[in-house]
């Protein structure tokens, strides 16, 4: 399953920027294509994930919550034990280390709740490059700890005033950036959004989880899972974890995505739930669209401006998603539904005091969604549920909500 033509999914995906950029992304397509046929390559990246993030993280047996909820047996796979606590350390390390290989010693980045900024810090810190990351005002403000972070780890964070001053604004404005400097600059892009090749290589960086994955269930079970259930934001983990197992056609795949307050309050991040029918005006509906260079699903108000999305997790607070999941969603390969703000919160409470794993929000969407589907499956079926970071940044969300 490759994309047909220059980053195309299906009708989904392709390059819509502006013309000054095409030379970049065509340098930047060139540069990956090499890179990852090359085995010094392959093995530098390999050796960071080993020594640096501590890869392979493990892949544990969920037992308590497993008999807790009588049905199928639970594995979690722990992106929440890589260093800096999530699985976007992994994408940060790739196109950082991909920067230093293409002579561009300056990295721009953009963040939302603050994680990619602080993996993208991070990845820049270890190998010596320069890095600025713009994050708009209403999240710095929300964010605190993770701006201190990231100025600890040398980075220059950028406030962004315009627009609504968060995710989307972030990313016109390191876009901007890239498009003025790139000579020396490398976009750093934090899930599998954007122009091609973003969304492939983002991809790639991040299918080490279901590589992984893949051998340690065999190796636990000695056959593969029945499903595999991760959240999607911009959709990187729970690619990451779905690539290896694509073509096992046996095993069963769902992506959860932001219910927020109810899908009927207009107050969410579900891309692809089915648009409500109900008689009041509908305040946003997902249509196929342009953002960030390209093409797919997109939350959208009546009249077709970008809507304001809902989540309690900041990580899954996008209005868009990934081309390569509304691809694989047409071709019935992934399913997806999605788990509301209250379900996430139970989701927490559960997996913290049965299994000693407080995740993060966004995981706990997919956590959510296994506590409703364990219990319809046989007792000799397999799971893997991607706990794609650790909840330590939500501390203060999940105090005023429990
Ligand atoms: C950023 C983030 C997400 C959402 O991004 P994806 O690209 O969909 O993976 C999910 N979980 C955690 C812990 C995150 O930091």
């Amino acid at each position: 399953m490759m994309p047909q033509t220059k980053g195309k999914f299906g009708t989904y995906g392709g390059q819509f920027v502006p013309e000054t950029l095409m030379p970049a992304l065509a340098e930047l397509e060139t540069a990956y294509e090499i890179a990852k046929a090359d085995q010094n390559f392959q093995a530098e990246l390999s050796h960071l994930l080993k020594t640096y993030v501590g890869r392979p993280t493990p892949l544990s047996f969920a037992k308590r919550l497993t008999n807790h909820l009588g049905g199928t047996k639970i594995y979690l796979k722990r992106e929440d034990v890589a260093h800096t606590g999530a699985h976007k350390i992994n994408n940060a390390l790739g196109q950082a280390l991909l920067a230093k290989r293409m002579g561009k010693p300056r990295i721009v980045a953009e963040t939302g709740a603050g994680q990619h900024g602080v993996g993208s810090a991070t990845a820049c810190a270890l190998l010596g490059l320069q890095c600025v990351v713009y994050m708009g005002e209403v999240d710095m403000a929300r964010q605190r700890p993770n701006v201190f972070r990231m100025q600890l780890l040398g980075a220059e964070v950028r406030a962004v005033g315009s627009g609504s001053r968060t995710l989307k604004d972030a990313i016109n404005e390191a876009i901007r950036d890239w498009v003025t400097n790139v000579r020396d600059t490398h976009y750093l892009l934090g899930s599998v959004l954007g122009p091609h090749p973003y969304p492939t290589m983002v991809r790639d960086f991040q299918s080490v989880i279901g590589l992984e994955a893949r051998a340690q269930i065999l190796e636990a079970e000695g056959h593969l899972p029945d499903l595999l259930i991760a959240c999607v934001g911009g959709g990187s983990n729970s690619m990451g974890l779905f690539h290896a197992f694509l073509p096992d056609q046996a095993v069963a795949m769902v992506g959860v995505e932001a219910g927020g307050c109810g899908i009927e309050s207009g107050k969410h991040a579900a891309r692809f739930a089915p648009p409500i029918s109900s008689n009041s005006r509908p305040m946003m509906e997902a249509r196929l669209g342009v953002l960030h260079g390209t093409k797919s699903y997109i939350l959208q108000t009546p009249d077709g401006q970008i809507a304001e999305t809902h989540s309690i997790s900041a990580g899954l607070d996008y209005p868009s998603v990934g081309p390569e999941h509304a691809w694989l969603r047409d071709e019935g390969r992934i399913s997806y539904t999605y788990a509301t703000d209250t379900e996430t919160l139970a989701a927490v409470k559960l997996l913290s005091q049965l299994e000693g794993i407080i995740p993060a929000l966004e995981s706990a969407h997919a956590v959510a969604e296994a506590i409703k589907r364990a219990p319809t499956m046989p007792r000799d079926s397999l799971m893997v549920v991607n706990i794609s970071g650790r909840g330590d940044k939500d501390l203060d969300t999940m105090i005023s909500h429990l």
